[in-house]
């Protein structure tokens, strides 16, 4: 009798709700989760994630490692806190948590201890998007990342797997970021964003990002001579590199069919996400409502 009437409540809210039910959180929030190797790396869908939180959607950055290898004068520990502190103001810039775990910089492996790591991130979130990358990437953290999310795409619905934390009711929709890796299989986009809107934003995260955009990175190019020394002159010099070209060519097809001819035509910069097959699809019919932003152009 218990499950009938809990049958026939959960038509009524059904009918009456529609689309709503679909959120984990039951608030009609989406909650959503970016999984990435290192500080910074979420930062790669920046602009879609500042269009989810502005809309008041439930956002959540991870770097599964602490940083701690990348840079050309901190020691490992210095460097983990510095990472850390640069994450959180990053995340800070668009109003989302960003949680930096202790796993080492260049040591991630796709363990069984870290798939409950994964695990226990995505059911604590009750995330009903998941984006991470494909296994498929010159870095083994970023590789393992993507392994360690697809083995944990199924087994955050299993109850005996971590039993302390609750499993997820509804198997979350696991979408890859965008990557330029042809082997073994290309990046497909089955939806891309416009971010012309919004670049200055994503910029304004990867400028929290000092010990890495204004001294590791152009260490390891060669060019560190070229960073500016005052803050103001570094922000308008990562701007002008960022957005020195348009990003959109690749998913030009992808645009049109989202935004019409004309809008589809004129963005420059998008961020592009595939379907990984696993947990719930992606499909024409909920599109809008994983991306409503799409709906209220
Ligand atoms: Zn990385």
């Amino acid at each position: 009798m218990r499950v009938s009437l809990k049958l026939f409540v959960t038509i009524l809210v059904t009918m009456f709700c529609g689309q709503q039910l679909l959120a984990q959180g039951g608030d009609g929030k989406l909650r959503i989760i970016v999984i990435g190797a290192h500080p910074d790396d979420p930062e790669k869908v920046g602009g879609t994630v500042h269009k989810w939180a502005q809309m008041g959607h439930d956002v959540l950055l991870v770097s599964l490692t602490n940083g701690d290898a990348g840079h050309q004068s901190y020691k490992a520990k210095e460097l983990a806190r510095i990472r850390r502190e640069e994450a959180r103001r990053a995340g800070e810039v668009i109003g989302a948590r960003y949680i930096t775990l202790d796993n080492h910089d260049g040591q991630l492996m796709p363990t069984y201890k870290n798939r409950l790591q994964v695990i226990k991130l995505i059911r604590e979130h009750k995330a009903d998007l998941v984006i991470f990358p494909r296994p498929y990437d010159y870095h083994p953290d970023h590789r393992y990342t993507g392994t360690l999310v697809l083995d944990a795409a199924y087994m955050v619905t299993v109850p005996t797997i971590l039993p302390k934390v609750p499993h997820l009711e509804r198997n979350p929709v696991f979408l890859y970021m965008s990557d330029r890796f042809t082997i073994p299989v290309p990046f497909v986009a089955d939806v891309c964003v416009e971010i012309d809107d919004v670049i200055e934003k994503k910029i304004d995260m990867y400028h929290q990002h000092t010990s890495q955009m204004y001294e590791w990175l152009p260490f390891n190019s060669g060019n560190l001579d070229q960073v500016p020394a005052t803050d103001a002159e570094r922000r308008e010099w990562l701007g002008r590199t960022r957005k020195s070209g348009s990003n959109a060519a690749p998913y030009r097809d992808k645009l049109i069919e989202q935004y019409g001819e004309t809008r589809g035509n004129a963005i420059r910069y998008c961020e592009a996400f595939q379907d990984s097959g696993y947990g719930t699809r992606l499909t024409k019919e909920n599109l809008t409502y994983y991306f409503p932003f799409l709906k209220a152009r």
